[in-house]
């Protein structure tokens, strides 16, 4: 790519999730100048603002863990295999899909090397706020940061803000949730400290312990099977999603009623546990996550909308640029969730045109703003997905 004299970077990608580090690293490994602008203090999208401690997607369904993501996500895992972190393919108890379990700090610390090492350059604690643009093209993000406001200019740009938050900025029409405009319920994994580790975690008195609960509680728990939970590695807590919360709209009261019950809940389940589960006499709140856990939030127009029948039927395409082998997993019902096998060898292929925004030329999409309709949207919104869709995105970016 020959960068105009006027632009800054070849490349501005915004938002610091999976998606986002996907296509930062995609874009340098081109040969790119790229920039990653993330709102934060940290990286990691909803694994380190939310509690979200697995990566799924990785590994396709079935009896052995065969491997649907490699690329830039790799060099992720390798750097959290060097502080520690196992990344081993480890088969979920409750939803039984191979997923990679996390932990925040080593996420955090493993993404910031991951991209100093490709010379990626990183703003944190800046927001993308404006955006300046022709009929057919974007030219410059207003960045808003500790220092102010400064418009950067670059070739192209990778909307990987989980929200859509680039393409609504450049005025694109946007969906919200489904086709009828339903969100998917939005939930707030905790992690839960000062378990007893040699007392075996026994569901059944978690499921006791709640069905009375929801008897008198002030947040009954749409969970009835005591939720899904794991341990934390490295650290001996219980990571653990119990509290689910259906949104009506995207508004900031919406959310700000979602963060205020999901942490009201947080704190009377932990007592729930410590006065009727055995090992828990001495549970404490570790942390509710910085923000509650969004499933889906807007949509913006892409080139194609990968569909659930594409999933279904496992469609491989020759314009394949990244593989989508969650289940799909469906959220509609607070609590309730629906999965559904990927058809076909077990994945199905994403192509170039989801990525690509509809009427700009040079805005690509990463993560799950990527172009699906809601059955296809409740696969490829996973972490693993995020990483490949991101690399892709990044990797056409770069080429200008
Ligand atoms: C409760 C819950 C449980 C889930 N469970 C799993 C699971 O077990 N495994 C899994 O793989 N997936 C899971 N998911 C889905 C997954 O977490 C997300 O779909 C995924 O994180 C999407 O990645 P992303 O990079 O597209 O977006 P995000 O992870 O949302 O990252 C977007 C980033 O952009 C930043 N940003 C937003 N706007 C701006 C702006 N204007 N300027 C700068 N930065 C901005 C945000 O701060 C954020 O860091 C779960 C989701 C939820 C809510």
């Amino acid at each position: 790519m020959s960068r105009k004299p006027e632009a800054d970077y070849d490349v501005i990608v915004a938002g610091g999730g999976a998606g986002g580090v996907g296509a930062a690293l995609g874009a340098a490994q081109a040969g790119a100048k790229t920039l990653l602008v993330e709102k934060y203090g940290f990286l990691g999208g909803a694994a380190t603002t939310s509690n979200v401690l697995a990566y799924c997607g990785f590994f396709q369904q079935g009896e052995d863990p065969i491997k649907a993501v490699g690329g830039v996500a790799d060099l992720v895992l390798d750097e959290l295999r060097a502080l520690g972190l196992p990344c081993d393919p480890f088969k979920s108890p409750t939803t039984a899909n191979w997923i990679i379990l996390l932990e925040p700090e080593a996420v955090k610390l493993a993404l910031d090397r991951v991209l100093a090492r490709h010379n990626v350059d990183v703003l944190l604690h800046t927001r993308v706020a404006a955006v300046t643009r022709t009929a057919d093209r974007l030219e410059a993000v207003t960045l808003a940061g500790m220092d102010g406001r400064a418009r950067i200019a670059a070739e192209a740009f990778v909307d990987a803000t989980g929200d859509a938050n680039l393409a609504l900025l450049a005025g694109m029409t946007c969906r919200s949730g489904n086709e009828m405009g339903h969100l998917q319920a939005v939930s707030a994994p905790i992690r839960v400290g000062g378990r007893n580790p040699a007392v075996p975690i026994d569901r059944q008195a978690i499921i006791d312990a709640f069905k009375h609960y929801n008897t008198h509680g002030a947040w009954p728990v749409a969970r009835p099977d005591g939720g899904i939970y794991t341990e934390v590695p490295l650290t001996g807590e219980m990571w653990w999603m119990m509290f689910d919360h259906p949104m009506e709209d995207l508004s900031s009261r919406s959310f700000t009623r979602a963060e205020q019950a999901a942490r009201a809940a947080a704190h009377d389940y932990v007592q729930v546990l410590r006065q009727g589960v055995p090992g828990f006499e001495n549970a404490y709140l570790v942390q509710t996550g910085p923000q509650i856990g969004i499933r889906e939030s807007r949509h913006p127009p892409a080139r194609y909308e990968l569909t659930g029948e594409d999933l279904l039927t496992g469609r491989q395409r020759a314009d394949g640029v990244a593989r989508a082998a969650w289940p799909i997993e469906d959220h509609s019902v607070p609590g309730k969730p629906v999965y559904r096998p990927i058809g076909g060898a077990g994945f199905a292929d994403i192509p170039l045109d989801c990525l690509r925004a509809k009427g700009l030329e040079n805005l690509c999409y990463a993560g799950r703003v990527i172009g699906a309709d809601s059955t296809a949207y409740a696969s490829i919104r996973v972490m693993g997905t995020a990483f490949a869709t991101g690399e892709a995105a990044g990797r056409f970016s770069a080429k200008g």
